[in-house]
């Protein structure tokens, strides 16, 4: 076989709100399976640059300082430290976790600003907004609370009724007030906005979300349902002082906008590019980004995917490509785009107010990153919504992780250590267990493969758990426990071949729960060099049951996963909720 040449690939994740830690469904739908793929592909022996940042800018982050009573700066400057704190904590892989308020995106987002303004892409528009008179401002959004058109709910926001879901324009909004100061003296005046006539793009952007035929079916279907409802020109600024200022070519505030900024979901996908220069300064190669986003300058050979929530696809098969392609500029578009549905809890919402689930930080206090990266990505919302449960995840934990897996490594390094001298055995000829357990990994082996490429990732952990379960199928069938009393040899066999298989399952096990497969690959003393998932690797399969050195010393590893007992699921249950 022959060495393919090493790829590179880049991949982002939805940017998660700057605002509070957030719960396991929104880490299991974008920066888990992320971290999952970027480490198989690194496993692979790929070039990957996985990037992601929090997005600090919009409304909810000034509300939610003005309630905390802390200048905004200093809120989101805290806020950052603590979801940086839990992805690293949940061993997410991160090249570089960036900010959305850093000066390269402010840079970038006026850029991308002015040249779709001067490919006549960005008009100014008057509309009519809500002003506060006591307040002195405008009232973007959620800064304006009323009664609800369509359902007489009384504390509806500007942008959207929380009681009936349903879009609100905050203009139509009964008996309004400020959600600034609460007062109701409020009225309708008129004022102008950068508009991104996104209508222009219709045409250009179907054409190449129809060429995109290898995108994952949810994405897709999501993309172009967007398109035949019509793509609508949007305001991209608002009336805050949080923000990108909006600003002419000559970097001077553009007149009449001196106290807005731009929109949120302007700026927050064009981080995605900053974030990977805030990356290249961190390291001292300040134009390494370059090679990554430039087309002109290497990136066509990029592979780019997306992670994220379903929620999310509009914005980024639509919004961010109007701003690239309308850009006119050679910017990377993304290749692939993986979008999941939702994990819910026991069917519901997540809710801290309800004590309705489990967030970053919580987990972590309960169990290690690797039961939960595994139950998550077992069980991921692909196909359709998914279900929390502690049931599910005690059971997943309990069977897959602890007997499965755990079980198998210790049982037969423990064997060996007791028989052997800890010693992979010498002696002994492969037979006819040994021809059947090879004959699983040449079929599953590249299935697994195949299910990371198509970023499956509910079938990747199946197939990885179906390959441990063989394992332990190959055991029984060679039984060295019970060979050993008349024949030593063809008990050396099967331990050989059982040492050599519990390095293979950390091997495979990387991607999903690295901290267990180091601490298994360890233990059998496999050098770095050797846990790749590379295609030499696996190129043949047979020697993959005695390629660790004969006479090599190896140590049992310190039990792998403890057991969740019933006692803790009806702990947790009261503590988090669970079925009510
Ligand atoms: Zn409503």
């Amino acid at each position: 076989m022959t060495k393919s040449a090493p790829r590179r690939i880049l991949v982002t994740s939805a940017l998660p709100y700057i605002n509070g830690v957030k719960h396991l469904g929104n880490l299991a739908g974008s920066m888990l399976p992320a971290d999952v793929y970027s480490r198989f592909q690194r496993l692979r022996g790929h070039d990957v640059l996985y990037i992601c940042a929090t997005d600090e800018h919009g409304t909810p982050a000034e509300l939610a300082a003005q309630a905390a009573n802390v200048p905004v700066r200093q809120y989101v400057d805290e806020q950052h430290e603590i979801q940086k704190k839990a992805g690293e904590d949940f061993l997410l892989s991160y090249d570089h976790f960036g900010r959305s308020c850093s000066d390269e995106n402010a840079a970038l987002t006026q850029h991308f600003a002015h040249v779709l303004e001067a490919n006549g892409l960005i008009e100014e528009r008057t509309m009519r907004q809500v002003y506060s008179v006591d307040d002195e401002r405008f009232l973007p959004d959620r800064y304006v609370e009323g009664t609800c058109p369509h359902c007489e709910f009384e504390k509806a926001r500007g942008d959207q009724c929380d009681n009936c879901g349903r879009l609100l324009d905050p203009v139509d909004l009964i008996d309004p007030y400020s959600a600034v100061s609460g007062s109701k003296n409020v009225e309708v005046r008129e004022t102008r906005h950068l508009f991104l006539l996104q209508s222009q793009m219709q045409d250009r952007i179907r054409d190449w979300i129809e060429a995109a035929t290898d995108w994952p079916p949810l994405a897709r279907s999501i993309a172009l349902k967007w398109l035949d409802e019509g793509l609508r020109d949007r305001a991209i600024t608002r009336d805050l002082s949080w923000g990108v200022p909006v600003t002419n070519p000559d970097g001077s505030i553009r007149e009449g906008f001196e106290t807005k900024v731009f929109y949120v979901w302007f700026d927050a996908p064009i981080e995605y590019i900053a974030a990977t220069e805030e990356w290249a300064k961190a390291k001292g190669e300040p134009e390494a980004w370059r090679r990554w986003w430039r087309t002109d300058e290497g990136a066509e050979e990029v592979d780019y995917v997306q992670f994220m929530g379903k929620d999310n696809v509009a914005f980024h098969t639509v919004g961010f490509p109007v701003t690239i392609l309308g850009s006119q500029e050679p910017w990377k578009l993304v290749d692939r785009l993986k979008a999941f549905n939702w994990v819910t809890w026991y069917g519901g919402k997540f809710s801290t107010s309800n004590k309705r689930g489990v967030f970053m930080d919580q987990a972590l206090d309960l169990l290690p990153a690797d039961y939960w990266r595994w139950y998550l990505t077992a069980n991921a919302p692909e196909g359709s919504d998914a279900a929390f449960t502690w049931e599910g995840f005690q059971s997943a934990v309990n069977s897959d992780l602890a007997n499965v897996l755990g079980n198998f490594v210790n049982r037969i390094t423990k064997y060996c250590a007791s028989k052997f001298d800890g010693k992979v055995p010498e002696g002994g000829k492969a037979g006819e267990a040994e021809s059947w357990m090879i004959a699983e990994l040449e079929t599953r082996l590249p299935q697994l493969v195949q299910h990371y490429e198509n970023m499956d990732f509910r079938k990747a952990a199946a197939e990885t758990r179906a390959i441990w379960a063989a394992g332990n199928e190959y055991l029984t069938k060679a039984e060295p426990w019970v060979k050993y009393k008349n024949d030593v040899d063809a008990a050396a066999v099967g331990v050989r071949a059982g040492l050599n298989l519990a390095a293979l399952f950390g091997i495979i096990a990387q991607p999903i729960i690295p901290e267990a497969a180091a601490m298994i690959l360890d233990a059998l003393g496999v050098p770095e060099e050797r846990r790749t998932l590379s295609e030499e690797a696996f190129a043949d399969i047979p020697a993959l049951l005695d390629a660790l050195p004969r006479g090599h010393e190896i140590s049992p590893p310190d039990v792998l996963f403890r057991k969740i007992e019933d006692e803790q699921v009806a702990e947790w249950t009261e503590r988090f909720g669970g079925e009510s």
